[in-house]
């Protein structure tokens, strides 16, 4: 099949790991979602609901998080990703519990990251972790450390085993054969991150690319970043390891960059944003030689875009080199698409306990209504499946 003819309309493939049930309770989560005034006021109640001890979680449970998270534990996950890899589409579990931030919460996220990895090391449909570096160390220090203010010896040491969290997953999961991603976050602390992730890829990608940066395409400057991180790698004898997104703090950076009277990372307009990711996926795919490439994206554009610059580089779909990835619940008509061509798709699969996700919950939500479009894409598509097999029957 020619990839400018994907059909990411098709939601006979996109659904058929969902029962009609489960697609119903889709169809209220996102009709619900693509209402503001709906998320603002479910906000507050669930909060409230919770704060004096109603029992909610049960509707929470078959609802939003049924939607959107594997479950409350890694065991809990099972089930969903022998699912999803029933269906081609590799599983990468996102622990999206916000701990504690002391050193006895960082110390606890590792340790969860840890126990990811051991369970991921037997089974077969989780290529990747992922990990959070915001939960492994202080992000006020990071902040402090990236706008090169003194720190005090307990400060450095803080910063110091902070990194030292980071390599002990890395080194677990390399000695596993797992990849690892480590997510991109705010700007303020972004390069600070960056630094961290680049001494790890230049320690673990010598052979493969095993550590992946992330790339917020949002910035006007990420095309430059990531050609200076490309050629760093290549100086430096390493595989650059590459997660595509388009970034998720917008509202916050812009809010910030005004308060403190700076000028703001982010680009003005989506369209520059989008024209910049698909510049990035050009330039991915032309040094794919010497890296590994994942498009974390929704965007069906920029996802037909790389399956046809595969097809011209003449990079097998299997190739293990470019990944596919979604969030769980959202744009099945992509990631199950692809897989079913024979792409490498994975899922993010958030886990956590129900009162415990709320806060990736609540974003879901918000994001979903403050994207122009994209809930009311997913209720268009679950709708039509819905139609499709009630005319079926
Ligand atoms: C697998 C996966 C991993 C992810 N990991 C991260 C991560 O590590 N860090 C992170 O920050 N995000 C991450 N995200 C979220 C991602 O950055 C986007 O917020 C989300 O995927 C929506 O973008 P899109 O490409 O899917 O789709 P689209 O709907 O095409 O794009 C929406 C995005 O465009 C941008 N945008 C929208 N309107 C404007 C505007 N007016 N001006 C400028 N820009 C605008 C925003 O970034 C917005 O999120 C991840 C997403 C996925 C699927």
């Amino acid at each position: 099949m020619q990839s400018e003819s994907i059909n990411f309309d098709d939601t006979a493939t996109a659904f058929a790991h969902r029962s009609t049930s489960e697609l119903k309770n889709s169809h209220f989560v996102f009709t619900s979602m693509s209402k503001p005034w709906m998320v603002k006021t479910g906000t507050v109640m669930t909060n409230l609901a919770l704060k004096m001890k109603l029992p909610v979680k049960g509707i929470i449970k078959k609802t939003i998080f049924n939607q959107f998270c594997g479950g409350e534990s890694i065991k809990d996950c099972s089930n969903t990703i022998t699912l999803l890899g029933d269906y081609n589409v590799q599983t990468i579990l996102d622990y999206s519990v916000e701990g504690l931030k002391n050193e006895d919460g960082y110390n606890d996220t590792k340790e969860e990251a840890l126990r990811v990895i051991d369970f991921a090391s037997t089974n077969d449909h989780i290529p990747f972790c992922v990990l959070k570096m915001s939960g492994l160390g202080s992000t006020d220090l990071m902040t402090k450390a990236q706008n090169k203010e003194q720190l005090s010896e307990i400060e450095k040491t803080k910063l110091y085993n902070c990194e030292q969290r980071v390599n002990e997953i890395i080194h677990k999961a390399s000695s596993k054969g797992l990849m690892v991603m480590i997510d991109a976050e705010e700007s303020w602390f972004q390069s600070f991150i960056d630094g961290v992730v680049y001494r790890m890829m230049a320690k673990y990608n010598k052979e493969r690319p095993i550590v992946y940066n992330t790339y917020q395409m949002y910035r006007h400057d990420m095309l430059d970043r990531l050609s200076r991180a490309q050629i760093e790698a290549e100086v430096n004898g390493y595989y650059l390891g590459a997660k595509l997104v388009r970034g998720a703090y917008m509202e916050k950076e812009r809010e910030r960059a005004e308060e403190m009277e700076y000028e703001s990372p982010i680009h003005g307009t989506k369209e520059a944003v989008d024209k910049d990711y698909d510049e990035a996926l050009k330039f991915c795919m032309k040094h794919i030689d010497r890296m590994g490439l994942c498009a974390g994206t929704h965007n069906e554009k920029s996802s037909r875009l790389l399956a046809q610059l595969m097809e011209e580089g003449a990079i097998a779909k299997m190739d293990n080199r470019v990944f596919f990835a979604q969030l769980l619940g959202m744009s099945d008509n992509i990631s199950f698409k692809l897989a079913d061509l024979g792409y490498n798709v994975a899922k993010y699969v958030p886990y956590g306990p129900v009162e415990k996700v709320l806060p990736y919950l609540f974003r879901r939500a918000e994001e979903n209504t403050s994207i122009a479009g994209q809930s009311g894409r997913e209720y268009t598509l679950v709708k039509k499946e819905l139609r499709r097999r009630k005319s079926a029957s």
